[in-house]
């Protein structure tokens, strides 16, 4: 087996942490058997050193034993060696001692022989120090016991077994011979040795031998005969048994059983005998004598098992029991992956990235890869575009058989080892089909709405061409002299008129909105003549009606903003019609305000207010809809219900906002919030002198606001208290706005000049008496009435409107080319109202003619025409070196007619119906263009 085979784990379960547990415990194990191992052997050491003293000891003890016993032979032999022959006179006879000497020698006889022991006194010293009896035993049936002296045990017999043992002796056995008796309550030891007659013998004492032999540091002694009997013995009852092992070589030994060692065991043989003499002592003592050791080596086991116990227990703790919920964690993890791969309702596959072979895929991937026909095709491609790339996830769409579609990303990872490519793959056949059919839908869209472009061109056209024919002629009519009845059906008519067509541009206005044909044009101008223009415009309507018409300008006001200002008048004439047309009794106050400043970009707020029979909230909600309208008293009122929705999306493509605020019964306010870029424009000079100027208005804000553009013009103005008008005199000018207020009577008595602004005034200053009147809407008015109040003439001429720029175009030479027979009626009548001298053409090829034939100012020109159109004619003049204005005129409201006809070289585009201010802004315009 190889070592990578043998290392990776063929069993899963080497790989839990379980396995890392056993691990542990078996790591703790060996390092707690190394530890028992390490004390073991110092214990052993300890032990072994400690069986060294021992032994040490004992080797001293029987040295010394040996020594006794060695001189104790000795004794003995030198003993026999005083064995002499006596005269056989003396034979049986009791020899005389030898005198009382000291240094002589003292003969012993012995008992029925011819022989004597020669002893000298030291021998007998000797044998009385070391309390010995010296015996001569004559064996035999009868054997004769001699106690040579008065030393050992004398009144002791000696013991049958030691006399049997000398007479079994074989006479030949040379040496000396050891003999004791276990019976023997005296406990002593013979030592023999042969006499010719006879044995000479040593009797030792039991006790004197004891003290001799023992040796408590050398443990028990035990003292064996030649049969390895226990002869004598520290303690009674020893067994010699176990010491076999030891007798046939004298040896150091552990004696126990079997293996198990009981004792340490010292057997030497002594002296010439076959005894032996043997020290022993028991293993306990040895190890009691460690006990130290011991405890300490037990302590630290028992310590370092604790220690890696705990241990053990903390890495399991902290390290193998998070890594085994880790482990679950992600095994369960993995299994729910297994689930979310397997029940996923997309195809996923692992492509390896060596032979772009299929490592896993789930029931979808099977299903949809046309078994397995699509991975061989393109994933070689795929895994080159996905190792080659920066490693991001790259998509495409595929399309296999059976018309289903997939959306394939794939992305390059690695899974078991090995680079692979993960791919995932959506069935996207339902979108793919959506997607089929949406374009479809949007081609018909498409198509259905160039139908509605075109068909609004068309009625856009069809419908004003008429309209234009009637209002024209109508105008015209208005013109001529006509008795009160008919001038007041032809009234009739040409509100009727108005109404259709502003009830078709309504609609028009919306359907260009809607077809995204109505874009801005900004266009410099001045908020506040938009704003009085507008307001202007409605004083009629206000008078009629019985109703107060006011206009609060803020004096801040800039002098011209950018902005697409014909789009705010449609708005606000809008409000202001809804205002007076909702409002039976009251004002309507439009309200002009600078909001904020950004920059360039300024915030300007137009209110218009009315005390009409408001709205109620539920409905305020739905008043931006289209031909919504409230209850009846709207129905009573007339309209379409569409202008509210024409103001709201317009004000939405300026990007600005438009606010109601409405009670039921007390009124309406209406805010369009627009942000406007400011224009830089000329500060004109001071108008007035910087005199004091009083303000009375029954309205403060509109006094407030009045004295802010007197001072803005230079004078000194305040709003007047009865204590300024005391004190006024004669150089100070009055302004006295009247509003038909019953509670604001007019100052009875003033001393200077006074300008009164009311309803009633017109544009030009007039003089009543000494006050000059003028009307309630016009700051400019207001402004060259306190001039000349002040006395000065330098107010310059109003604005005019345009019947007084009719001298202007006289003399102005105008082609028209148009084809249709009423309109070139009413244009030529046009014209020539605003003095000017028309040729007519009937079409394009005649207009060219015309013109090469005759010089001409302007050239008037319809845009559909036979033969040759408009836009022809213009690019054919302008081709032949015509540089006068070329003016076309349409009745279509798309927007692209007018980039159509200035493309085509014309100067400005004219929509039908033309009224005769529209036609003399356009001519005079021209006019100073040639
Ligand atoms: P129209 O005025 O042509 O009916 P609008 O869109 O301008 O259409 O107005 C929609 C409806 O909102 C009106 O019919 C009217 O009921 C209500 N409305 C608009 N302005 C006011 C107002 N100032 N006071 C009361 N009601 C108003």
């Amino acid at each position: 087996m190889k070592l990578g085979q043998f290392l990776r784990p063929l069993d899963t379960s080497f790989s839990t942490p379980s396995a890392a547990r056993k691990l542990l415990r078996l790591l703790s194990g060996a390092l707690l058997l190394c530890l028992l191992c390490s004390l073991a052997f110092a214990l052993s050491m300890a032990f072994n050193h400690e069986v060294s003293i021992r032994r040490r000891e004992m080797n001293a003890a029987m040295y010394e034993a040996q020594l006794y016993f060695s001189q104790h032979e000795a004794l003995l032999e030198n003993l026999a060696r005083g064995l002499v022959p006596v005269a056989a006179r003396t034979a049986g006879a009791e020899l005389p001692a030898w005198p009382d000497e000291p240094r002589a020698p003292i003969l012993l006889p012995l008992p029925g022989a011819v022989q004597a022991l020669l002893l000298f006194h030291r021998d007998l010293a000797e044998l009385r120090e070391k309390r010995l009896g010296l015996l001569h035993v004559m064996p035999g049936a009868a054997p004769q016991v001699s106690r040579l002296n008065e030393a050992g045990q004398p009144e002791s017999p000696l013991p049958g077994a030691v006399l049997q043992a000398l007479a079994r002796a074989t006479s030949g056995q040379p040496g000396i011979r050891w003999l004791s008796d276990a019976g023997d309550p005296l406990g002593r030891l013979f030592l023999f040795t042969r006499l010719d007659t006879g044995w000479l013998g040593l009797e030792i004492r039991g006790d004197d031998l004891d003290a001799a032999l023992r040796t408590p540091a050398a443990g028990d002694y035990l003292l064996l005969d030649g049969r390895h009997r226990v002869a004598f013995a520290a303690a009674p009852g020893a067994d010699a048994r176990a010491l076999r092992s030891l007798w046939d070589s004298d040896n150091f030994d552990f004696i126990g059983i079997g293996p198990i060692p009981l004792q340490v065991a010292l057997l030497k043989h002594l002296g010439g005998s076959n005894w032996a003499l043997v020290y022993q002592q028991g293993v306990g003592q040895l190890l009691a004598a460690l006990w130290l050791p011991i405890l300490l080596a037990a302590v630290l086991a028992m310590v370092a098992g604790l220690l890696l116990q705990r241990l053990g227990r903390r890495i399991d703790h902290r390290l193998i029991r998070p890594a085994q919920q880790r482990l679950a964690a992600l095994l369960e993890s993995e299994a729910f992956s297994r689930a979310v791969i397997r029940a996923a309702p997309v195809a996923l596959c692992v492509l390896r990235r060596a032979d772009a072979s299929v490592v896993l895929e789930n029931p979808q991937a099977e299903q949809w890869l046309d078994a397995g026909q699509v991975i061989p095709r393109h994933a070689s491609r795929w895994i080159t575009q996905a190792f080659a790339g920066d490693g991001g996830a790259a998509c495409e769409e595929l399309a296999v058989d059976g018309g289903r579609h997939l959306y394939l990303s794939y992305t390059p990872t690695r899974y078991k080892g090995e680079d692979v490519l993960f791919c995932a793959f959506s069935d996207i056949s339902t979108r793919k089909q959506a997607e089929a059919e949406l374009s479809r839908a949007k081609q018909l869209a498409d198509a259905a709405n160039a139908a509605k472009t075109l068909f609004l061109a068309t009625m856009s056209h069809e419908i004003r061409t008429p309209l234009y024919g009637v209002l024209g002629t109508l105008e015209l009519l208005g013109r001529t002299t006509l008795d009160q009845q008919q001038t007041g059906y032809l009234q009739v008519i040409q509100r009727s008129s108005a109404t259709l067509l502003q009830l078709i541009s309504d609609v028009l206005d919306v359907s260009k909105i809607e077809a995204g044909q109505l874009v801005l044009e900004p266009v410099e101008f001045s908020p506040l003549e938009l704003t009085e223009e507008v307001v202007q415009s409605f004083a009629g309507a206000a008078r009629a009606k019985g109703l107060q018409l006011l206009c609060c300008i803020d004096p801040q006001l800039p002098l011209r903003v950018s902005g697409d200002a014909a789009r705010i008048r449609q708005i606000l004439n809008n409000l202001l019609s809804n205002a007076l047309k909702f409002t039976d009794n009251g004002r309507v106050l439009v309200r002009v305000r600078q909001d904020a400043e950004e920059g360039r970009r300024l915030r300007l707020s137009w209110q218009v207010i009315d005390s009409g029979i408001g709205i109620a909230a539920e409905q305020q909600g739905h008043l931006f809809e289209p031909f919504y309208q409230v209850g009846g008293s709207a129905r009573q009122a007339g309209g379409t219900g569409l202008g509210l929705s024409i103001c709201q999306r317009l004000t939405q493509l300026m990007h600005g906002r438009l606010r109601v605020v409405s009670d039921l019964g007390l009124g309406s306010s209406f805010t369009l919030g627009l942000s406007l870029e400011r224009v830089a424009a000329l500060v004109p000079a001071p108008l007035l002198e910087a005199a004091p100027v009083l303000v009375i208005s029954p309205m403060r804000e509109l006094g407030e606001a009045l004295c802010g553009w007197i001072v803005r013009w230079g004078a000194r103005a305040r709003l007047a208290t009865p204590q300024l008008l005391a004190e006024a005199d004669a150089e100070c000018v009055l302004v006295e706005v009247r509003l038909h207020d019953a509670a604001a009577q007019p100052v009875a008595r003033w001393p200077g000049c006074r300008v009164v602004l009311s309803a009633e005034g017109h544009l030009q200053p007039a003089l009543q008496g000494c006050d000059w009147l003028v009307g309630l809407h016009s700051l400019e008015a207001l402004s060259r009435a306190l001039c000349l109040a002040q006395g000065c003439h330098g107010g310059g001429a109003p604005r005019e409107r345009p019947p007084g720029a009719v001298r202007d175009l006289d003399g102005l030479r105008v082609l028209v080319v148009e084809d249709n027979q009423i309109n070139q009626l009413i244009l030529r009548d046009q014209l020539e109202a605003l003095g000017c001298q028309v040729e007519l053409a009937g079409n394009g090829l005649e207009g060219l003619q015309r013109w090469r034939a005759e010089r001409f100012d302007v050239v008037l020109t319809d845009l559909n025409m036979p033969h040759m159109d408009g836009y022809r004619l213009a690019t054919e003049l302008r081709l032949r070196g015509c540089h006068q204005p070329i003016i076309g005129a349409t009745a279509n409201a798309m927007r692209e007619e007018r980039e159509r006809c200035l493309a085509a070289g014309m100067d400005d585009c004219l929509l039908k119906p033309v009224d005769l201010d529209s036609l003399y802004c356009c001519l005079a315009a021209a006019k100073e263009i040639s």
